[in-house]
């Protein structure tokens, strides 16, 4: 069956059908792929005594131990451990396939060469964007970037991109998913595309000339950065009228920027503006994301595709699966990828209305959706605000306070030592660039207020700046990513030895 077809009948599928399907996809694909060929899961299967047949429904999956972005880093031990999840084909085990085999006696030696030479020789990489660890390469197949190219045709349709929409693709020009996820969503689904490569490679000026040439419908990019170019596209009166959709990939996203970001394309001349966003990762080798809906309603949250992978919701404590509706922390297992192969995939981000199989309120397909908000794990960290103990701040939250914030346009959180001294304790600075004429004492006073009640601490300082100030703070034009979380505490040093 082709792919389209595939794809309409997976959508309208009931959740027992869904599943079903999938812990067959499953068992075929730990048998005949992952299994042979996986040195770190071949091996790992062997200590649990698991088999493919291990897996007869999708709870069997439970069975197999979670794999973490530590697995996949170096070590002093293992330099390139990353291999380890590289599927490695043996000549032997896919000569005994049937469908080689057929293949073989209908079409000749040659082009079964050619088959398995598309199935699994590397041809493609990106890479992960952690903030603290080391890059970790991850690569693609042509295999796999036929499913790239599947699930980023999805996106457009989920989106309801039309084909005769023109696409502006703002995300940073790098071996990361987003750009090239994007870049294969235009070719898939067969819609003009451009790409500018973000502000470091054409800066915020050289965006806007071609945002005024170009005139897209659909602009997609990292929200730091498409708040900043529509601001000064506003500013400088530039008009966009036939922008519908706003899509935004690479961050989290809330309804406060949405709005804020609503309300610049109506500066442009575009009052009638969808602000979707999008969810992905470098180890999924895709992303999902959101269909249109009513400002005055909640999302029907990412519509994720079913024949490629499968989302648990897992208790981050126990690791136990938990049923739809329950929040708790992602983790993905793919159902054909080949090149690096990880499963149960633990992503350290947390969704807070969980997996459900219900009919999206929306587009009315009853694709799997992740509900609510997305939070990492990573930007939940311990903070020393006094002497006796340590504090947990949520800046998860803490971006919530921000972009929900009315007066507020950009902004930048700052973690710094008092007096730069890593012995001392920590400290809160909020960069903030205010809009709509408020009174600056006013505004502190609303934010420390907001910050206390949402996280019961108060930032130590909120300073003001204007809108270049807070570009040249969060490296707009210099950086890939633009900051809007910045940890400048020194790492704690040992005790200052004095001279004698
Ligand atoms: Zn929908």
């Amino acid at each position: 069956m082709n792919r389209t077809r595939l794809q309409k009948r997976w959508q309208q599928l009931p959740e027992a059908a869904i599943r079903r399907l999938q812990a067959g996809q499953l068992r075929r694909y730990l048998g005949n792929v992952v299994l042979p060929f996986s040195a770190h899961y071949g091996r790992m299967f062997r200590e649990h005594g698991l088999s493919a047949d291990s897996f007869q429904t999708l709870e069997d999956l439970s069975r197999v131990p979670f794999t973490t972005k530590a697995d996949l880093l170096a070590t002093p031990e293992h330099p390139q451990r990353f291999k380890d999840f590289i599927l490695v084909p043996d000549q032997k085990v896919l000569a005994r396939r049937p469908e080689t085999i057929v293949r073989a006696l209908l079409q000749g030696k040659a082009r079964v060469r050619e088959s398995f030479e598309s199935e699994f020789r590397p041809v493609f990489v990106t890479f992960t964007t952690g903030r603290s660890a080391e890059p970790t390469p991850f690569f693609y197949t042509q295999r796999d970037l036929t499913h790239l190219a599947t699930a980023a045709g999805r996106m457009v349709e989920i989106c309801a991109a039309r084909r005769e929409d023109r696409l502006f693709n703002i995300f940073p020009f790098a071996p990361h998913l987003a750009f090239w996820f994007t870049h294969y969503a235009g070719t898939a689904a067969g819609v003009m595309t451009l790409s500018s490569g973000g502000g470091k490679v054409m800066g915020t000026d050289g965006t806007i000339r071609h945002l005024r040439k170009f005139k897209p419908e659909v602009i997609i990019g990292i929200p730091t950065f498409m708040y900043h170019l529509l601001r000064q596209a506003a500013e400088e009166g530039v008009r966009c009228e036939n922008l519908r959709q706003i899509v935004l990939g690479g961050e989290k996203v809330n309804d406060g920027l949405r709005q804020k970001l609503r309300d610049l394309a109506a500066e442009l001349g575009a009052p009638k503006v969808d602000v979707l966003a999008t969810y992905g990762f470098t180890e999924a080798k895709q992303a999902w994301s959101e269909c249109p809906f009513p400002h005055d309603q909640p999302s029907g949250g990412y519509h994720l595709h079913p024949d490629l992978g499968i989302m648990e919701v897992i208790d981050p404590k126990t690791g136990a699966p938990l049923p739809p509706g329950q929040p708790g922390e992602l983790v993905f297992t793919p159902l054909d990828a080949r090149g690096s192969v990880v499963l149960r995939y633990r992503t350290g981000d947390f969704i807070d209305g969980g997996l459900t199989y219900e009919a999206c309120p929306h587009c009315g397909r009853s694709l799997p959706r992740l509900v609510g908000n997305i939070s990492r794990r990573s930007e939940v960290k311990e903070m020393a605000f006094d002497k006796l103990k340590g504090t947990l701040v949520d800046f998860n939250e803490l971006e919530h306070v921000l972009d929900d914030a009315p007066q507020i346009g950009a902004w930048q959180v700052e973690l710094r030592k008092v007096n730069d001294d890593p012995l001392e304790l920590d400290e809160i600075i909020l960069h903030v660039q205010k809009i709509n004429g408020a009174d600056e004492t006013q505004l502190g006073r609303d934010l420390s207020a907001r910050c206390f009640t949402r996280l019961e601490i108060h930032p130590n300082r909120i300073q003001f700046h204007d809108t270049e100030h807070i570009r040249r703070l969060q490296g707009v034009g210099e950086v890939l990513k633009e900051q809007r979380l910045v940890d400048h505490r020194p790492a704690a040093n040992p005790l200052p030895v004095k001279a004698a």
